[in-house]
């Protein structure tokens, strides 16, 4: 059972966000990006807290019964008895922790971040040059330029993983708002829930027009990673 923030005003945002994540989850799920529980997703509510999802609840039909409210070091705010955040809530948290104006992140196994990491089993970034639809990432104005996604490789020790993206991000320059996590999937963040959604299905779009470019012989290498744009 979620346990509500006390004050009426923050019980009526947290009920909101809820809401919000469930019309979120809904159509993740009817896009295939969320199969067999997999996937999870999380609030940021105020400096220090956040809510997260339970892990091995059906992302399809989620609501507030299935967040549970935690600070930024994983503790749970609150009595939830037996269940836990996400087996990979550490993840959220290390974004949380990393930078304050993150509001929101979002995780899925989207079949175009699976393939792209398997199509390109050495890449360790993928870059995305020229595309208009760059411009749903916060930050950027112009289709004249490139992003950088950080490729991570999978492990299922979170504290390591979540170590590994630190360093990848520390050491990506330009505009960041996402990272792959090899055969696994896409991490994605923004400043609240309908950024990262925006950049969520920015970044799915242009995997997949990658992965059709490849697919049709297309002219890959000015976007690959190692290719010349
Ligand atoms: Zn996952």
């Amino acid at each position: 059972m979620t346990r509500l923030p006390q004050d009426s005003s923050a019980s009526e945002h947290f009920q909101q966000l809820a809401e919000q994540l469930g019309g979120i989850a809904r159509l993740f799920g009817d896009r295939g990006w969320t199969p067999a529980t997999s996937s999870n997703f999380s609030v940021r509510l105020g400096s220090d807290r956040c809510a997260v999802t339970i892990s091995g609840r059906d992302k399809t039909r989620l609501t507030a019964a299935d967040l549970m409210v935690v600070d930024l070091a994983g503790n749970p705010d609150g009595d939830y008895g037996a269940a836990r955040p996400s087996a990979e809530a550490g993840l959220h948290l290390a974004l949380y922790r990393r930078d304050p104006a993150i509001g929101a992140v979002l995780h899925t196994h989207a079949p175009n971040s699976v393939l792209t990491t398997r199509l390109q089993p050495e890449a360790d970034s993928i870059r995305l040059a020229g595309y208009e639809l760059l411009k749903a990432f916060a930050g950027i104005t112009t289709h004249d330029t490139a992003v950088e996604v950080p490729v991570i490789a999978n492990r299922q020790a979170i504290d390591e993983l979540a170590r590994e993206a630190d360093r990848r991000l520390d050491a990506t320059a330009g505009v960041c708002w996402a990272y792959l996590i090899r055969d696994h999937g896409v991490y994605a963040w923004g400043a609240d829930l309908a950024a990262t959604l925006r950049h969520l299905e920015a970044l799915d779009y242009l995997l997949g027009i990658e992965l059709e470019l490849a697919r049709l012989g297309g002219r890959t290498g000015r976007t690959w990673q190692g290719g010349q744009a």
